[in-house]
């Protein structure tokens, strides 16, 4: 057996380390290309959601180089996300390629499930060492999102332009290289300590923006068009409401993004007072926190038919009213550009540098 996935941002990286560990022979799968989005769109109906397409587009380049068995993740609630296993098995079917698939139901649909389908990637694994093997992998991808976390915030304050970058990425390495659960403390104490040992200048007041949306496009950096260093770059502070951990993750606590399933409803909850499946709740409670803590702006990522975001859209533009607080939300599809939405950003730090101006004066 020689396993796939789709990509979705660092999620390769957690697979990669949790397999190797548990002897699964798991396949390295192209990167998401102009070439995996053509496929996807190709094999694809035509009104699917974009993450659909992509992941679509990532399993029929991994049958292309040799994989045979793909796994997907189930899903439960009023999103689509819940029948893209069903729905990727019938287009690659249909499209003739033969493979094995297997669909993973989260944990919340049933702990007996999750671990037995596991069991059966990795036969010579005990229950207990699939436990071990989840949590000791799981625990190292949190302190690399909580690195992230911190890189984002914190690379605007550098003295010198790029030394968070280049600590961010020298504590990676440190975090990437631990293979047992007794290192981890330590790397975790060394990688913080390379981001704490670069010289900041906490007077400055950069501008802050918050990054809200569909999960998918705030975790996959091909379809987030590398919007976060861009406006490292440029000297803001960036947050952002997903990090794969969270989601993926068996609380609804969020440690790395900090703010609870709970808390989320609390914000929302004059805007949206029940779930409408995806990342819709979730935006506009991240919104709402974003306008209170003074950020300058909100950039809002939603793919294009996403249902759930299309109705976040909607409802922000009353938070935003209400808080005076700018939001720029872009709907992402196939056709859509790094360049042009380079250009829009570019707009949008302009609107909220010109807002700062305007109040000192006053
Ligand atoms: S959140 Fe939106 S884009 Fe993402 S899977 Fe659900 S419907 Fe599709």
């Amino acid at each position: 057996m020689r396993l796939a996935t789709p990509h979705m941002g660092s999620l390769y990286d957690l697979l990669a380390d949790l397999f190797s560990r548990m002897g699964v022979d798991y396949h390295d799968t192209p990167r998401t290309t102009e070439r995996t989005v053509n496929l996807g769109v190709k094999y694809s109906p035509e009104f699917a959601c974009l993450p659909l397409k992509i992941t679509v587009g990532n399993f029929v380049e991994a049958l292309e180089t040799g994989a045979d068995t793909l796994l997907m993740i189930g899903g439960i609630g009023p999103c689509r996300f819940g029948y893209y296993a069903e729905i990727q098995k019938r287009v690659l079917k249909e499209a003739g390629y033969g493979f094995d698939f297997i669909t993973l139901e989260p944990p919340k649909v049933g702990w007996i499930n999750f671990i037995s389908t596991i069991k059966q990637m990795a036969p010579g694994c005990s229950v207990y060492s699939i436990y071990r093997h989840i949590r000791d992998c799981f625990r190292k991808a949190q302190v690399l999102d909580m690195l992230e976390k911190k890189w984002l915030e914190l690379a605007a304050y550098d003295e010198t332009p790029g030394d968070t970058t280049k600590a961010y990425a020298a504590a990676q390495e440190i975090v990437k290289r631990v293979t047992r659960p007794e290192e981890l403390a330590d790397a975790q104490h060394d990688a913080f300590s390379i981001m704490d040992g670069v010289r900041r200048d906490h007077d400055r007041k950069p501008l802050r923006i918050g990054i809200i949306g569909e999960f998918y496009l705030l975790l996959e950096p091909f379809f987030k068009f590398d919007i976060e260093p861009w406006l490292i770059k440029r000297g803001v502070s960036v947050d952002r409401g997903v990090y794969l951990t969270d989601w993926i993750g068996p609380t609804t606590k969020n440690p790395v993004a900090g703010m609870s399933a709970g808390e989320i409803e609390i914000a929302a909850d004059p805007y949206l007072k029940h779930t409408v499946g995806g990342d819709g709740l979730a935006s506009i409670g991240h919104a709402v926190h974003y306008a209170k803590e003074g950020f300058d702006g909100i950039v809002h990522l939603l793919p294009f038919t996403c249902m759930p975001d299309t109705i976040a859209k909607a409802l922000l533009v009353n938070v935003s009213e209400d808080y005076g607080i700018p939001v720029l939300s872009m709907i992402v599809d196939e056709q859509t550009g790094k360049a042009g939405v380079h250009t829009r950003l570019e707009a949008f730090l302009d609107l909220m540098a010109n807002r700062r101006r305007s109040w000192t004066r006053t």
